[in-house]
């Protein structure tokens, strides 16, 4: 069957979950936006892709910042098509208690996933709306059910499913689907570093994560990116203001 040629934006694709969304979407068919804080990051996985015979582009941008989300849109619109499928993954962690946590530490952890996925969608909606066909996925999180340690990413990640579910009421009727993927534990430099900050080894860590994951294994990037391919691509247009738990289980 002859399947559309798609443009995709990735946020946060320079490492981690976004890099092996971007590799996948490329694999897929689609023409990929890399784009994250670096420039020089994003042309690393443009390359790979572009070495697996793909098509994408680098683009350098804050997802927190309007102007820059706007530029970067019409950037891809102009040099690699009109981008139909959105997928919100760009993310940081500030964790710390309550008492301990910062107006700062709270700011920044909304501005990067829920004001940056508002931007992003707001700046992309109009191009999905033309083509009458869209898909955006939001990187939720397990943590969304409550964490310790993470009020603001809890909050911020519960925030993304009820954002999610709004995006899939108000923009239905022009094809346009929402989705949000909520990871349990992905072996990435984000999970390292939560091992870092609690003082244990990544492998020890994982070890005792592992053993409440009842597939038995820590989940990878791969894992993440195969889900949303499915939800991204042509065959899910009936799948929509859903959140999957992709964590080996139902919990975690
Ligand atoms: P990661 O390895 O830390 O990668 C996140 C990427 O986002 C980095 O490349 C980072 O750039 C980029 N980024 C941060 N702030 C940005 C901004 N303002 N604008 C543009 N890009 C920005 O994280 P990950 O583990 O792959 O996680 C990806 C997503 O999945 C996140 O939304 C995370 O919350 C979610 N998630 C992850 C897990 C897990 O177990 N790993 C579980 C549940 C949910 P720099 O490298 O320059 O900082």
């Amino acid at each position: 069957m002859n399947r559309p040629q798609r443009t995709a934006i990735v946020t946060g694709a320079a490492r981690g979950i976004g890099r092996a969304v971007a590799l996948r979407l490329a694999a897929d068919g689609m023409s990929v936006a890399v784009l994250d804080l670096e420039e020089t990051a994003c042309q690393v996985v443009v390359k790979e892709i572009e070495a697996a015979g793909g098509r994408a582009l680098a683009v350098a941008a804050d997802v927190s910042g309007e102007s820059a989300v706007e530029q970067a849109t019409q950037r891809v619109a102009a040099e690699l098509g009109a981008p139909t499928v959105l997928v919100n993954n760009a993310g940081v962690l500030r964790d710390n208690l309550l008492f301990k946590m910062s107006v700062q530490d709270w700011d920044t952890v909304m501005d990067v996933h829920l004001k940056g996925a508002f931007l992003l969608a707001r700046a992309t909606q109009q191009y999905m709306i033309g083509e009458g066909w869209g898909r955006i996925v939001n990187l939720s999180s397990s943590s969304a059910l409550g964490n310790r340690g993470q009020s603001n990413y809890a909050a911020a990640k519960a925030g993304l499913q009820g954002f999610t579910k709004t995006l899939a009421l108000e923009l239905g009727r022009f094809g346009v689907t929402a989705n949000a993927v909520a990871p349990g534990f992905i072996e990435t430099d984000m999970t390292a570093a939560t091992a870092a900050r609690m003082g244990v080894p990544f492998d020890d860590f994982t070890r005792a994560v592992v053993a409440q994951i009842p597939v038995g294994r820590a989940g990878q990037p791969q894992d993440i990116a195969a889900t949303i391919s499915f939800l991204a691509g042509e065959d899910s247009g009936f799948v929509s203001g859903q959140v999957i738990y992709v964590a080996g289980g139902p919990r975690n």
